[in-house]
């Protein structure tokens, strides 16, 4: 595939939670910025968004109202996106995170201009807290961004390596994909993103790529444009 200009990446919550499965784990998150920085340092615009599942999602109670859920699950990619920027900063990057809704001084309001702005200064952005609005997922979050920027292409760092046609966590004949279309995605429900982000993927011809997070290099080498897992055309 071709290098592209700006990517979108996105991170789930329970990748930066390494081995414990919660919060945060720093080495997972200092390897993870250690890939990104050459691409970034190359002027490969980049853009993050980070789940909120190592610490809370709204499906996790049916005790309280899911809008309330949500708000936390939105506050949980707030703090991902707070932790994993400042370890970005260790590394030397210069970053910035937006909000689709006010945080005080600790987010800027999210508004294409004043990103595109950062995108120009060489900072990888962070689109933190979701869309905004409950019933929603960071994947919806990730595309939405994604479209609204104009990136390129989407960059999903998963558990799994790429997309198959089951789930070969259980199915030891499951077959990987290295190329999909976005409408035999959302036909045989495959597990990228949700209906609803690949709905508007497909509306919007946003592509995207699938791959493990845990292969050695994979962020760095999907950025250059090597994708060892899967890409979903549109
Ligand atoms: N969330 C939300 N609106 C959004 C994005 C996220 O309400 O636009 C909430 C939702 O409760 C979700 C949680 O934040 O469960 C964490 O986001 P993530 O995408 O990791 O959730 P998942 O898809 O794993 O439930």
């Amino acid at each position: 595939m071709e290098k592209a200009k700006r990517v979108l990446l996105k991170l789930s919550g329970e990748a930066l939670a390494g081995p414990a499965g919660k919060g945060f784990d720093e080495a997972t998150v200092k390897a993870v910025a250690r890939q990104v920085k050459p691409s970034a340092e190359e002027g490969v615009e980049i853009g993050v968004v980070i789940g909120g599942g190592n610490f809370w999602r709204g499906r996790s109670s049916n005790a309280i109202d899911r809008p309330k859920a949500d708000q936390i699950g939105m506050l949980a990619t707030v703090m991902n996106c707070i932790y994993v920027s400042e370890i970005f900063r260790s590394e030397g990057m210069d970053t910035e995170i937006f909000t689709p809704f006010a945080c005080g001084t600790m987010t800027k309001l999210f508004s294409k201009d004043a990103a595109n702005q950062c995108f120009r200064e060489g900072k990888v952005v962070f689109f933190a807290g979701g869309t905004g609005h409950p019933y929603f997922s960071t994947d919806t979050g990730i595309v939405l961004r994604a479209i609204e920027m104009e990136a390129d292409i989407i960059l999903l760092a998963k558990a799994v390596d790429g997309v198959y046609d089951s789930d070969p966590r259980t199915n030891p004949d499951a077959k990987k994909y290295d190329t999909v279309s976005i409408g035999e995605v959302i036909e045989k429900k495959l597990a990228v993103v949700d209906l609803t982000a690949s709905i508007m993927c497909m509306e919007n011809h946003m592509p995207m790529a699938v791959f493990g997070l845990g292969e050695k290099d994979s962020i760095r080498k999907a950025m250059k444009g090597d994708i060892t897992g899967t890409v979903v055309t549109v």
